[in-house]
């Protein structure tokens, strides 16, 4: 362990009140990449964002990679991050599980002190809950479904989709809605509800770009 290395802070303003703005906050999970290049040999990088595996071993065995969103760069969000898929032409199929939505659990109590939830009918930026009712928020994990956005507004069109994984305690996943190529940013609906509540907040328009383009940084 070392004792030099500094501690981040993951901090984003998810919703103003009246004049004051309410940041949540959470430790950065850092970690070392998990990859293997043989049983005693373990890739060395660090990574915080696409969590478990460095840039270059997620492509490897995830399929997906990170880079600057087109579509909110389009939007006029520019250097905000989304996940692309990454492998030769048709990297998923239409219906394919892209990747486990495996965000921490948390309950209504957590999710009311975390977002005053409720008050404003507001809705965590990386929350999100199963048919069960169950809770999933990614603020504090950094998995790499985090970082899909929401075409709303441009014109692309969704091309997967959070499911509960039936086999799997209803967990949620990311499918695919269609084929998905080599490139292609994978895009999710955040649903109708989510908008409503963005639409429902007291916030300046610029907390609501800051909450549209998932905006994230270390105090
Ligand atoms: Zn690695």
């Amino acid at each position: 362990m070392s004792g030099r290395r500094k501690k981040s802070v993951m901090q984003f303003r998810a919703r103003q009140s009246g004049s004051k703005i309410i940041q949540f906050k959470c430790p950065v999970k850092c970690g070392r990449c998990e990859y293997y290049f043989n049983t005693r040999r373990r890739c060395k990088r660090r990574v915080c964002i696409g969590y478990p595996y460095c840039f270059q071993h997620l492509p490897k065995v995830m399929k997906l990679k990170t880079k600057e969103s087109k579509v909110l760069k389009d939007l006029g969000l520019p250097n905000n991050k989304g996940i692309y898929a990454s492998g030769k032409n048709i990297v998923f199929k239409a219906g394919d599980k892209i990747a486990d939505y495996n965000a921490e659990k948390i309950n209504m109590k957590e999710l009311e002190k975390r977002y005053d939830y409720g008050e404003h009918d507001n809705t965590g930026p990386y929350v999100i809950s199963n048919e069960k009712g169950e809770i999933f928020d990614a603020a504090c994990t950094r998995i790499p479904g985090s970082l899909l956005n929401d075409p709303k507004g441009s014109n692309k069109e969704a091309n997967a989709e959070f499911q509960d994984d039936v086999t799997n305690n209803d967990l949620p996943i990311i499918t695919a809605l269609r084929d998905i190529k080599h490139d292609e940013e994978i895009l999710v609906s955040y649903g109708p509800d989510y908008w409503a509540g963005m639409d429902n907040l007291d916030i300046t328009p610029s907390v609501r770009l800051l909450n549209r383009g998932n905006v994230y940084y270390n105090a």
